[in-house]
């Protein structure tokens, strides 16, 4: 999974997944935009997929795509999203368990007028990105940093991380900005707290702990004005 827009390492992962046998599956839902080494995210794998929900890059209002280039688990992926309804004149036979996930026309037409708007988007994303990077050194009082591990190419990217030695007080952070009118967020409740998964199996989380504790998002819609308004 491509979080926040930034591909993950993808040669570490292609290496695991060839000395294991098994097929990668990319979640690009966040990384409409994001190129690994010059190839866009999502196309590594056997498949990926994208997410057109209203909080992406584009939006069909809900929806997405699965990204592909092996022509038969398209026709399946797709033989099963629409209901695995076998094709005749008149009768309604299923052949297999089906889904009703299909991306409805009127929405797919939304998609459509969106993705022309696409090569506009990424540069004013990217711009307000660095803008943003300029303007957060300048409030040492939040003492936060965007990640300087960001490729330029990357464009859904809005993670701020905290100082280590900030990590108790991310919720003070968020107050603080949240007040001032940023309208920051944090990361999400790791799924082990939840209480459908506290039970369980899992092994020690020391990563994701510390991030829980120290992502603040900051916002990063191509609409978003370069400079605050005052
Ligand atoms: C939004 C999102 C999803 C879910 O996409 P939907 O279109 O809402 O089903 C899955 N994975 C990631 C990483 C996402 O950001």
């Amino acid at each position: 999974m491509h979080v926040f827009g930034h591909p993950v390492d993808v040669d570490g992962l292609l290496g695991i997944v060839h000395d294991f046998g098994v097929p990668m599956v990319e979640d690009a839902a966040e990384s409409l935009g994001s190129f690994y080494q010059g190839v866009h995210t999502g196309t590594f794998g056997l498949l990926g997929t994208l997410s057109f929900n209203g909080n992406k890059t584009i939006t069909t209002g809900g929806g997405g795509a699965i990204l592909t280039n092996d022509a038969q688990l398209a026709r399946a992926a797709k033989h099963l999203t629409t209901t695995a309804k076998v094709a005749h004149r008149w009768e309604y036979r299923h052949d297999q368990i089906g889904f009703n996930y299909r991306l409805p026309n009127l929405n797919a037409a939304l998609g459509c007028a969106q993705l022309e708007q696409l090569p506009d988007c990424w540069p004013r994303s990217a711009a307000f990105t660095s803008a943003t990077r300029r303007r957060l050194p300048r409030c040492p009082e939040y003492g936060w940093s965007l990640n300087p591990q960001l490729a330029a190419a990357t464009i859904g990217f809005k993670r701020c991380l905290l100082d280590h030695a900030l990590a108790g007080e991310r919720d003070e952070v968020l107050a603080l900005s949240n007040d001032a009118g940023f309208m920051t967020r944090p990361i999400w409740v790791l799924n082990h707290r939840l209480p459908a998964f506290r039970d369980s199996p899992r092994m020690p989380l020391p990563v994701a702990e510390s991030l829980e504790q120290r992502v603040v998002n900051v916002p990063s819609s191509a609409q978003l004005a370069m400079e605050p308004v005052q």
